[in-house]
């Protein structure tokens, strides 16, 4: 397979402390669907990375994915739910963003104020993805999405066992905003269990996700 030479990484912005935040595209340059998948957000919830990573050595005819090992490379370094300035990215979307107290749900200054935020945006309205997947943990739940067709959802659901379910509609959140701005698209979140993904079971719901949009 040729996977090595179809890949390439872009530096998609930098951290609050200067870290690169980084994407790689596995695939065909051409490929018609395109998915973003994205390890964490929250610093201290890393169980998807394992997931991005087994996803880097796939090749899927006519998907490109998109791999962003960590949005949050600060958080990860520290291993804090938080970017360095103790805001929560899920967050400080500019989609239904509110002003909220410092602490664990701490939402920014304003809305789209951090610049992990601003590169995944800016990452986002450049690719449009019509599938975007964001891992978090701990719940074991596959998180049902407002505002879009749940078939793709019901599927990953189904094939890793992490039943769907509605979570409170959250101010600001990254999913919320991609998929105010990708009205045919579809993001969601899945929150793994505490430790380690069973890696293969969600690389092949990732892959029957991807291809169901290639129909
Ligand atoms: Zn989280």
């Amino acid at each position: 397979m040729l996977v090595a030479a179809l890949a390439s990484t872009l530096v998609i912005g930098h951290s609050s402390e200067g870290r690169e935040i980084r994407a790689t595209r596995v695939g065909e340059v051409g490929a018609p669907v395109k998915v973003l998948v994205v390890g964490d957000v929250h610093g201290n919830e890393p169980a998807g990375e394992a997931i991005v990573a087994a996803l880097r050595k796939k090749s899927v005819d006519g998907v490109q994915f998109w791999l962003i090992r960590t949005a949050n490379p600060d958080g990860r370094k520290a291993r804090s739910r938080h970017n360095a300035r103790g805001v929560d990215l899920n967050r400080n979307f500019p989609y239904r963003w509110a002003k909220g107290a410092k602490g664990t749900y701490y939402p920014g200054p304003s809305a789209g104020s951090e610049p992990e935020t601003k590169a995944l945006m800016r990452f986002v309205r450049r690719i449009r993805p019509q599938l975007g997947i964001y891992y978090h943990q701990h719940m074991g739940i596959t998180v049902r999405a407002r505002s879009v067709d749940t078939e793709v959802q019901r599927d990953y659901a189904r094939r890793t066992g992490l039943p769907l379910r509605w979570l409170p509609n959250y101010h600001g959140t990254a999913i919320g905003w991609q998929n105010n701005l990708i009205k045919d698209g579809t993001a969601f979140v899945v929150e793994l269990k505490a430790g380690q993904a069973p890696v293969k079971t969600h690389v092949d719901a990732v892959i029957a996700a991807a291809r169901s949009y290639g129909r």
